[in-house]
């Protein structure tokens, strides 16, 4: 692990959803960032992401069209594993799938040098398992931020079986530095977050499935009646249903079945209705 005051660059893996934002909050905070995906097309719908926001917070005022162009300037795109050899951190944002992970953290594990640590924005993989396909698994540590990266204040630090406490203790430092506020969690299955909150969704499913009220009476009873920003049907579009279907499937494997997954949400992910991100999911989207 090297000291944060040494640290100024940071590799992103995934442009996707959330590695856009992350790449966007580094470079914010004014770290360069190599942000990597597989195919150009995703590396650019992430470079259009990232842009999105930042007009966002130009016209809200939040901040000036120059700092907002120099934070597009400060994150370079690739598709070359190669590129992300000389971060200082690095930051693992791709699908949620163990396999791929894994391969992610080996490959990682032979380009970056032998004292960068390695984080996984996992929403429920055990860290401890993508940790053991590398060569440094006490350099590896959970900081799962939460979606839109930008806009939440919240990151989750989980500390896999192996995790160094100074490791532990930088990823609190870095996600400090880019403006969030963190808590931490051991390395059991959905941490603190998912765990409490993928059975909710489900359940949201599960009510408009089984027609206790319609979608949009689910979504403004919980918002009025238990005080959350978005109801189970509207957060699981905007958190994408296969990421929701994926989180729930690793919950119910790892802590049985109270942890199944609703059959109306395994549906539309079949029918590539994943949400926002695809235009529709339980709503439609322009
Ligand atoms: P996404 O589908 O939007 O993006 C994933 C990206 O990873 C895609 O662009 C894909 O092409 C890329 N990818 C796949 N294999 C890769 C590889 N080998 N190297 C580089 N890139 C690769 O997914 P997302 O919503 O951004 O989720 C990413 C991770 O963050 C997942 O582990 C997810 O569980 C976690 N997460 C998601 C949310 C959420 O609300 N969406 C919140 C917290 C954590």
């Amino acid at each position: 692990m090297r000291d944060l005051e040494t640290i100024d660059t940071i590799g992103v893996v995934g442009a996707g959803t959330m590695g856009s934002g992350i790449a966007q909050v580094a470079a914010t905070s004014g770290y360069d960032v190599v942000m990597r995906d597989v195919k150009e097309e995703f590396v650019e719908n992430g470079f259009d992401a990232i842009e999105s926001s930042l007009d966002r917070f130009v016209s809200r005022e939040k901040m000036d069209r120059s700092t907002a162009d120099a934070v597009t300037e400060r994150i370079a795109g690739t598709t070359e594993l190669d590129d992300l050899a000389d971060c200082d951190f690095v930051v693992e944002a791709a699908v949620e799938d163990m396999d791929v992970k894994q391969d992610v953290f080996a490959d990682l594990d032979a380009v970056v040098d032998d004292d960068v640590a390695l984080a996984t924005n996992t929403s429920t993989l055990s860290i401890t398992t993508i940790a053991s396909a590398t060569d440094r698994e006490e350099e590896v540590v959970g900081l799962h931020f939460m979606n839109p990266v930008p806009v939440m204040k919240g990151v989750e630090v989980v500390v896999g079986e192996k995790t160094d406490r100074a490791v532990v203790d930088f990823a609190h430092e870095f996600a400090e530095e880019l403006g969030k506020e963190t808590w931490e969690s051991d390395d059991k299955p959905g941490f603190v977050t998912n765990r409490i909150l993928m059975p909710w969704i489900n359940e949201g499913i599960r009510a408009y499935d089984e027609g206790v009220a319609d979608k949009e009476d689910i979504d403004t009873g919980m918002k009025l009646g238990t005080n959350v920003p978005m109801g189970p049907l509207e957060l699981a579009d905007h958190i994408g249903l296969d990421i929701c279907l994926d989180a729930s499937q690793t919950l119910h494997e790892e802590l049985g079945d109270r942890y199944k997954p609703a059959y109306l949400l395994k549906r539309k992910v079949d029918a590539g209705d994943l949400g926002k991100k695809t235009g529709e999911g339980f709503y439609e989207y322009d």
